[in-house]
């Protein structure tokens, strides 16, 4: 008789929860994705035409991060990323054949050519910027339409960049405005879909504000202390604009910091 499993259960971005947002405790399946450091958590996605269990609900995961903590909000991020991940190999890249799950590893092997696939982590630079003592720079994403929320500039490292060169090239690219001093802060996995956040502050160095009108539908210098709405506590945009605007101190463990 084995003991149940904790498991996180996805379907697409939602999660199954239990009223008090609790994950259930299911028996364990051999097609089952298994944490290496803990067997007793379990990540699968829900079928198609599987019943919703009673006593519980599918909740979207944005609205369940708040309520969680970082460690939580970790652990539920590495389920929804290896999932996603093993979803989407199940072929071999390089010849075609179908892919088996290695035993130990977290690797899609093919077991005609031997070709592994792990999975791919992508470096997203996101930068806070000030100007003079008194002033930060806040964006609003062009694809937000539901909300008034300013957040800060962040793009895709393109092959052959080094991460500074990632935060020089995303300023000017979405606002026309180049930086100075660009210096790393901290960074945070991110699981929509498999990023990697990499925070930098930089300071305002030339230019004047010019906007990539797809990417970018406002952004303004915004006094300390007359900040717009802000991206929610947990974020590492929160903990960023926290540092550049009150000065809380950037800690060791980015853990520690959201
Ligand atoms: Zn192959």
């Amino acid at each position: 008789m084995s003991e149940l499993s904790l498991a996180y259960i996805f379907h697409q971005q939602q999660l199954l929860v239990d009223h008090n947002f609790q994950l259930p405790r299911v028996e364990k399946l051999a097609s089952d994705l298994s944490f290496h450091s803990d067997d007793q958590v379990i990540a699968r996605d829900l079928l198609d035409n599987e019943p919703i269990p009673e006593g519980l609900e599918l909740i979207p995961i944005r609205q369940l991060l708040p309520l969680w903590s970082t460690k939580q909000f970790e652990q539920a991020s590495r389920a929804i990323q290896l999932l996603e991940w093993r979803r989407n190999h199940k072929f071999c890249s390089h010849c075609g054949h179908a892919t088996e799950a290695h035993a130990s590893e977290y690797a899609m092997i093919c077991p005609a050519c031997g070709y592994h696939q792990y999975p791919r982590v992508q470096p997203c630079v996101i930068t806070v910027i000030t100007r003079g003592e008194d002033e930060i720079l806040l964006a609003k994403n062009a694809r937000n339409t539901r909300s008034n929320m300013y957040g800060l500039i962040a793009g895709f490292v393109e092959v052959g960049e080094t991460l500074e060169e990632a935060v020089r090239r995303e300023t000017l690219e979405e606002v026309g405005i180049r930086v100075k001093n660009v210096q790393y802060l901290a960074s945070q996995p991110w699981p929509f879909p498999s990023n990697l956040m990499i925070a930098f502050k930089a300071e305002y160095a030339s230019g004047e504000l010019c906007l990539q009108e797809e990417e970018i539908s406002d952004a303004q210098f915004f006094k300390f202390d007359q900040l717009p709405e802000i991206p929610f506590k947990g974020s590492i945009a929160h903990a960023m604009i926290m540092h550049a605007t009150e000065g809380t101190t950037v800690a060791d463990d980015t853990r520690e910091w959201l």
